[in-house]
């Protein structure tokens, strides 16, 4: 039998990047999926009728992370359609750009919206359904532990408060057996990030591994600590980022 099977995810955010990746990768261990999308209402879509296509079971459903009550209507949604909770990825994130002096009130307000109050509003609702025995993974950033260029210190606040909020969930949830994780990839490949954008060749240079990950190589390690084996692990931030922050 497969590691997941009879398990049910819901990924906030998973229509695109490393969310997708995520997504497919739980399904092909046998979860089934909930994705959340915001705009990208055809590729989450494509990903559901990718999962469907290879005999799993998937739902994509519109909800806005920046949305506390679409958000929790969005969880309570994916249990009622698939029965139960096992697993939660909380994804969504956005970068903004912008150093201190010029940085606006919006983006700051929109990237903590994003990056972390809605990690806390979709664990508390997910929490509320999940089993015994659970899943919380957030994806947080390497920039967490290190921010080596300019423009990015609303985004590195953002993903540091998620090694905070990834210690006091564990100690909530830990009786119940369900772990909480933070996983900080490095430079991924995807619209956020691309190989080919502007900062790729100074990231890479800033590497261990010059080169950047791929989103299922960010996926194996979300699907390891989703699974079975994963139990003992909890309350921790774990970098996946070829060695930038070493
Ligand atoms: P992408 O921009 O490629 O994809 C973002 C995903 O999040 C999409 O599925 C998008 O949905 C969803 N999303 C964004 N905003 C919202 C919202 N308000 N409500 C619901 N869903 C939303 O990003 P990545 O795959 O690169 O990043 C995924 C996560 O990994 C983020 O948290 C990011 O900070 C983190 N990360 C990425 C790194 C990288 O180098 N790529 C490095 C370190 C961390 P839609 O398609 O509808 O817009």
């Amino acid at each position: 039998t497969l590691p997941l099977q009879n398990k049910v995810a819901f990924i906030q955010g998973g229509s695109r990047g490393i969310g997708a990746a995520i997504a497919l990768r739980l399904a092909r261990e046998g979860a089934a999926v909930a994705l959340t999308y915001v705009s990208s209402a055809d590729k989450a879509n494509a990903v559901v009728d990718t999962i469907t296509a290879a005999g799993g079971k998937a739902l994509a459903i519109k909800a806005d992370s920046a949305d506390a009550e679409a958000l929790r209507l969005a969880v309570q949604q994916a249990v009622q359609h698939f029965g139960r909770l096992d697993i939660l990825v909380n994804n969504a994130g956005v970068f903004a750009m912008g150093g201190i002096e010029e940085l606006t009130l919006d983006d700051l307000d929109r990237t903590l919206a994003v990056n972390v109050r809605s990690v806390f509003i979709a664990s508390q609702e997910a929490a509320r359904h999940m089993n015994d025995g659970g899943r919380i993974i957030h994806i947080g950033s390497t920039n967490a532990e290190r921010m080596p260029f300019g423009g990015g210190a609303a985004y590195a606040m953002s993903k540091s408060a998620l090694v905070g909020l990834t210690k006091g969930m564990a100690r909530d949830l830990g009786p119940r057996g369900i772990t909480v994780n933070n996983v900080q990839p490095g430079p991924v490949d995807t619209d956020m990030n691309p190989d080919d954008g502007e900062f790729a060749e100074q990231l890479k240079q800033l590497m261990a591994i010059n080169r950047y990950g791929k989103d299922e190589e960010i996926a194996s390690f979300v699907a390891y600590l989703a699974g079975p084996e994963a139990g003992y692990i909890t309350g921790a931030s774990l970098t996946i980022d070829g060695g930038f922050a070493a």
